[in-house]
């Protein structure tokens, strides 16, 4: 497809095995019993690329080859700062209290108001915003659709009993769409990059855009090569003639099973009709804020990660006060925060990280704008403000 050929633009306490092996097993035999099929599990873990296409990636800055313990030479992704190379895993005790003391309101008590948008005739005339909670959501403009990390499945793993969604009144899927432009993905976690999603919108999905590593599971699960294309940070593809995505550096990891980091991680700059988008994925807080803030002159609206967050995993996740911090050294004009608001991954109350950062921007004068799920948020209007979280 011509209209999508790439262009650089920019120049270029680890689980204890023992631990692990225990998990495993309690996974193994616990979903053995749960009705979920071997078959359905094992394609649902995807595919990481095999070692000769690994080779592709050896001129990567941020990848590197390392010997296992057998002489074998593996291929891994990095972080750009040198102390987190590799994000260390938590513990296996902070995993534990994580699991066994979240807090009374890690979920909401009732479920989150929501407008049901027609999204099969959303039409508008400026870049718009829908939310489906956590980090799924769609840009559209004058029917031109971006879905990006669609997770419309109700658990973020391989089993239902981990990573339940919250109780909802509404449920998206390939019903709510004819078509879609481009799918992209920020990373390969279960609660961004969905099996089931995928099977079920991959025919109406007319090209997707993935992180460096990421297209091998989409070619495992019957995605036709030619509608991938995978982008290293700093790398552009022109969507149309007034649509660029530019895959821009995060902090964090990847992996489906206990092999990580074989696949990147990005955010990503969208400029849809002059305005500047950043798609933040996952990530810790660290320099590259900074530096895509200066490369692209600032952002207009950044969706950024706020939630999830814990001292155990301070690196993968931003605290509020980091993510602020982000804001302005993208010198973003504007923030709608995502990953909350369907799945626990950290230790706190579901609308904590959002009432926090509300009053973190409105003390910076930082504007913040938080739509509820469903509603169509077109970025040159004011503001989203209604509260709809205080529950
Ligand atoms: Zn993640």
């Amino acid at each position: 497809m011509e209209r999508f050929k790439t262009t650089h633009q920019h120049g270029s306490t680890a689980l204890l095995s023992n631990v692990r092996i225990c998990v495993i097993c309690v996974i193994m035999a616990c979903s053995a019993t749960c009705g979920i099929s071997q078959d359905s599990k094992n394609l649902a873990k995807g595919s990481n690329p095999s070692p000769e296409e690994m080779q592709r990636f050896s001129s990567v800055p941020n990848f590197e080859w390392k010997e296992d313990k057998n002489g074998i030479k593996k291929g891994y992704f990095t972080n750009l700062n040198p102390r987190t190379k590799h994000i260390k895993r938590a513990a296996w005790w902070e995993v534990a209290r994580f699991y066994l003391f979240k807090p009374k309101n890690a979920k909401p008590k009732s479920p989150l108001p929501f407008i049901n948008t027609n999204l099969k005739t959303l039409h508008t005339q400026n870049p718009a915003f829908v939310w489906f909670g956590h980090s799924s959501f769609m840009l559209e403009m004058q029917g031109f659709k971006i879905l990006v990390d669609p997770v419309f499945s109700n658990y973020a793993s391989p089993y239902p009993w981990i990573n339940r969604a919250f109780a909802s009144h509404i449920h998206w899927g390939k019903e709510n769409f004819d078509s879609i432009d481009v799918l992209v993905i920020t990373h390969d976690h279960y609660d961004h990059l969905d099996y089931p999603t995928i099977i079920a919108l991959k025919d109406k999905v007319k090209h997707f855009v993935v992180p460096l590593g990421v297209g091998s599971h989409l070619r495992f699960w019957g995605v036709d090569s030619q509608k991938i294309t995978e982008l290293q940070w700093w790398q552009s593809l022109k969507l149309t003639p007034s649509i660029t995505i530019t895959s821009t550096p995060s902090q964090h990891s990847s992996g489906r099973t206990i092999e990580w980091d074989r696949t990147l991680w990005s955010s990503y700059v969208l400029e849809m009709a002059g305005i500047k988008i950043f798609l933040s994925g996952d990530g810790g807080y660290y320099t590259h804020f900074k530096e895509i803030g200066e490369k692209f002159g600032g952002i207009d609206v950044a969706i950024l990660e706020n939630g999830q967050y814990n001292e155990a995993w301070r690196f993968s996740h931003s605290f509020t006060n980091e993510v602020l911090q982000a804001a302005i050294d993208l010198k973003a004009k504007m923030i709608i925060p995502i990953h909350y608001g369907r799945f626990v991954s950290g230790s706190h109350a579901w609308n904590e990280p959002l009432k926090n950062l509300i009053a973190l921007c409105d003390g910076a004068n930082i504007p913040i704008s938080v739509p509820m799920l469903g509603e169509v948020y077109d970025f040159t209007t004011p503001p989203k403000r209604e509260v709809w979280w205080d529950f």
